[in-house]
């Protein structure tokens, strides 16, 4: 008796290896990883030799903010007006667009067929559409529930104190169907850092979701704001649960950095980059050194703030790569781990890995290794999603016993 979560995939290789194996899926979950069951009845599809990934994670985007799939638009925010100028271009240019809930399945048809099954999304929530774009994105998620696991942020875009009414709205985003809330630079961007911080992990802590805040703010005001959430995390014994996007603050060198790490991982406090072009990348190996976890994401994804981003989180996995300098084969597997199992880590899911007990999401491309893949950036020719096909040109097929012995 098979169901539609069983799935064998035979003939792939894995890490670096030459060998070909077989990886089991049942129930949704890897049942083995190694050679194919000879007696094995239900849906199978061959690999032809190709790389197994597992299934890619962005865990920095803004899917509600998205054109995708509409004609191409120059960027008309005011170069003048720095942040304000970008919030005001798009609170006034989002009212021209297709609903969010289109806009944002769209993206999510898109990261589904480049092989990612995991995002955590940030998703406005203002005074102009209260918890609305929660609503659609959640929408639009459950629309496409099996195929891509969808986390939610509340965010604040627009501010939050410099806002009056939004704190509220976060608070009603979670029980609207979000499943974190989120802040945006407490002191660079909100003005008011304790209340600011205050106000979001009460959020949390009320509701007993995880937080994952955008801090853009550098140099010693941002390291002061990362101090802030360590204390706040622990106080609250929200170890494990809160999130730091950007994290600019750690990319400078400052001598006082390895200590605030140190800090960081000791409270299970994650960060989320996107290999951003114009702040030096995060010390990757001073948070291997402290146990802090790191995922990858896109960001906005040709939206009303940038024309940049594609949905691809093995092309983002090299351009953190390229932005590092990384060249060795051990440096880019390490920015392909980002874009799967540890970046999934990252946003707490631990199981998102090809090992026996791991989620059955498997992506195959054509490339001797992952660093291949990481630079080169193959079309997806399967996409497994918890021993589901969702995408890909490598049809599945019926069982054929003997084929397989
Ligand atoms: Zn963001």
């Amino acid at each position: 008796m098979t169901n539609d979560n069983d799935l064998l995939v035979r003939d792939v290789r894995l890490g670096g290896s030459d060998r070909s194996e077989a990886i089991v899926i049942v129930g949704g979950r890897v049942q083995s990883v190694g050679a194919a069951p000879s007696d094995w009845m239900g849906p199978t599809v061959d690999g032809a030799g190709m790389l197994a990934l597992p299934g890619l994670v962005d865990g920095h985007a803004h899917v509600d903010k998205t054109m995708w799939g509409l004609p191409w638009r120059g960027h008309s925010a005011d170069p003048e007006r720095g942040l304000a100028g970008l919030i005001d271009n798009e609170r006034s240019g989002r009212r021209e667009l297709p609903s969010v809930y289109e806009r944002a399945g769209a993206l999510l048809d898109a990261y589904i067929e480049r092989g990612t099954t995991l995002i955590r999304t940030h998703v406005d929530v203002d005074l102009d559409n209260g918890v609305s774009a929660v609503e659609q994105v959640r929408q639009a998620a459950d629309d496409r529930a099996g195929a891509i696991d969808v986390q939610i942020v509340a965010f604040p875009q627009s501010g939050m104190l410099v806002a009056p009414g939004t704190v509220e709205l976060l608070d009603a985003a979670i029980s609207a169907g979000a499943d974190l809330v989120g802040g945006i630079d407490p002191a660079g961007f909100d003005g008011s850092p304790v209340e600011h911080l205050d106000a979001i992990f009460a959020i949390a802590d009320r509701h007993g979701c995880g937080l994952d805040l955008h801090l853009h703010d550098r140099g010693a005001l941002g390291r002061w704001e990362m101090g802030q959430v360590v204390d706040r995390t622990r106080a609250l014994g929200l170890d494990g649960k809160v999130t730091v996007s950007h994290a600019f603050g750690l990319c400078d060198g400052d001598p006082s950095i390895p200590s605030l790490v140190e800090r960081l991982g000791a409270q299970r406090i994650s960060l989320a980059t996107v290999a951003p072009g114009n702040v030096d990348p995060l010390p990757l190996d001073l948070l291997d050194q402290y146990g802090v976890a790191v995922c990858l994401g896109q960001d906005g994804i040709r939206d009303l703030w940038s024309p940049w981003g594609d949905a691809d989180m093995l092309a983002r996995a090299g351009l953190m790569g390229w932005r590092a300098g990384y060249r060795r084969d051990a440096d880019l597997d390490r920015c392909a781990d980002i874009a799967t199992t540890r970046g999934a880590a990252a946003i707490g899911v631990t199981d998102h890995a090809l090992v026996p007990g791991g989620r059955g999401d498997v992506v195959l491309v054509d490339a001797a290794c992952a660093a291949e893949a990481v630079v080169t950036s193959p079309p997806r020719r399967l996409v497994v999603a918890a021993g589901r096909v969702v995408a890909g040109d490598r049809a599945r097929t019926a069982t054929d016993a003997r084929r397989l012995s």
